[in-house]
């Protein structure tokens, strides 16, 4: 099916109309300033719109234009700009962007090959900044123009880059200049990047919704046949990621269960509104030790018991393992020790690796079982960046990865890897070195089924879009029967 752009394009921008137009239009507008378009838009990858303008209106009343900008040392911009992410490599570069301006008068240059050349300008940004500020032909492909236009099979490739070219070779040119700011726009409002609002969506008829799972309807009952949506996520600290908008973000995940671990805090250290987010329960095994460990579950469905560890003080004492009976399955969230600095405490690890096998191969007994969490083993060279650079660090010794490989001979699935060959498929980037934005990763944090369960596998995927932890969530899509 081919869909008639024109149409979806039209009727997205009049769905978004009274919506928040992006901040780097914004800035356009109000400003006509390309230097301020150029630097909002550095400011704005892997940020928040709000964040973005709240650091560009503090650096611009003391960096109006590049001459200013330059009086600034690179500890002042980096104060000016906190918190957007990255801030501080992203201060460097402003530092050095007067000087790169100088090559061109000390102007904003008009052309993309000009524009990558600057420090911290990369395809996005300059196709962004002749697009906005310029008003010249050029197409801005971030990840909602990317995600939705393969939605929409319009295009269908894996990078933004190759989805660039290929609207290049496809796209009208009138729409060249406004498909960026429409499509976040409607990215952030409707075509979410986690389960859709497809039931508010005026294109809902006509989408092809490659790859979709839509939100369910407020309110729709689950017959025997729906399927559920779990999603796992170490959130490296529930009160740090609550201060980043997580008790928003849960709704949005619109799963039936959420698998959270190293929550870092006991139920007593929660807030109230953390503890009763609206449509959910909670769950919590905390850790003895405060702000350390710990797991927790946001459930829609009601379980038939709660199993707090594993039967072992030894492990159970680091609140690590938290299980959900239902009627036909057990899920069990769990977080796994980590083999920590020369690997002083990989024994810990293997001897509760090994308990947790016996701990799953016991309930399974009675019933399906899916394990969900930080596995913090990386199984194969496939799942990290640097694998041969590895080979003597936590979370890829051989010993870690023969562990994995009994647990897989055991019979559970790793159920990403049924779905996804893909190399580069991560869940935790360092936070240093702008690890994320470079993608210099590793794969630890999955889904794993036994065999009864693996035939109601419906779809599993890596949440690469969410932010707010150096972890990002994953997903398994269940029929239960
Ligand atoms: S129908 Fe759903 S998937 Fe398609 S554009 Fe609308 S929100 Fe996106």
């Amino acid at each position: 099916m081919t869909i008639d752009i024109d149409f979806f394009l039209i009727t997205v921008a009049s769905a978004i109309a009274d919506k928040q137009v992006p901040v780097v239009d914004l800035i356009a507008v109000q400003t006509r300033d390309p230097f301020k378009v150029l630097v909002a838009t550095i400011l704005s990858a892997r940020t928040k719109d709000e964040t973005t303008a709240q650091a560009s209106t503090r650096l611009f009343r003391h960096a109006p234009d590049a001459a200013s900008l330059a009086l600034l040392s690179e500890e002042k911009i980096a104060a000016l700009i906190y918190p957007v992410g990255f801030y501080k490599t992203k201060a460097k570069h402003l530092t050095r962007l007067p000087e790169g301006l100088n090559r061109f008068g000390g102007r904003v240059p008009e052309t993309i090959e000009e524009l990558i050349t600057l420090p911290g300008v990369g395809r996005k940004t300059a196709n962004l900044v002749v697009s906005v500020a310029f008003q010249k032909p050029a197409i801005c492909v971030d990840t909602h123009v990317h995600r939705i236009m393969n939605i929409w099979r319009y295009v269908e490739t894996d990078t933004p880059l190759k989805t660039e070219m290929a609207l290049r070779a496809k796209l009208p040119a009138k729409h060249w200049i406004g498909v960026n700011s429409i499509l976040v726009a409607f990215g952030q409002s409707i075509c979410r990047p986690v389960a859709p609002h497809c039931d508010i969506c005026p294109l809902e008829k006509k989408c092809p919704q490659q790859g979709v799972r839509p939100r369910k309807r407020p309110g729709v009952q689950m017959d025997n046949n729906s399927t559920l949506k779990f999603v796992s996520w170490n959130v490296n600290g529930i009160r740090a990621v609550e201060k980043k908008g997580f008790i928003n973000m849960l709704p949005d995940f619109d799963a039936d269960v959420v698998c959270l671990q190293e929550t870092k805090a006991q139920p007593d250290q929660l807030s109230e509104e953390l503890r009763n987010i609206p449509g959910y329960t909670s769950y919590w095994h905390s850790a003895e030790r405060k702000g350390y460990s710990g797991v927790a579950f946001y459930t829609r469905i009601k379980p038939v018991t709660v199993h707090y560890g594993i039967g072992d003080p030894e492990f159970d004492c680091e609140g690590r393992v938290l299980t959900l009976e239902f009627a036909s399955y057990y899920l069990i969230n769990i977080y796994f020790p980590n083999s920590g600095e020369k690997l002083v405490r990989l024994d810990y690890k293997l001897r509760f690796n090994e308990k947790m096998i016996e701990f799953a191969k016991e309930l399974e007994k009675k019933k399906a079982v899916i394990l969900c969490g930080d596995f913090n083993v990386a199984h194969k060279e496939i799942d990290l960046k640097n694998p041969k650079n590895n080979v003597k660090n936590a979370g890829f010794t051989p010993e870690e990865r023969a562990w994995m490989d009994s647990f897989v001979a055991a019979g559970y699935v790793d159920t990403f890897r049924i779905f996804n060959q893909e190399p580069e498929q991560y869940t935790w980037w360092s936070y240093r070195f702008s690890a994320r934005a470079k993608n210099i990763g590793w794969r630890i944090d999955y889904f794993c089924v036994n065999e009864a369960a693996r035939k109601r596998v419906k779809s599993a995927a890596i949440l690469h879009d969410i932010l707010g932890s150096d972890h990002c969530p994953v997903e398994l899509v269940y029929q239960p029967g």
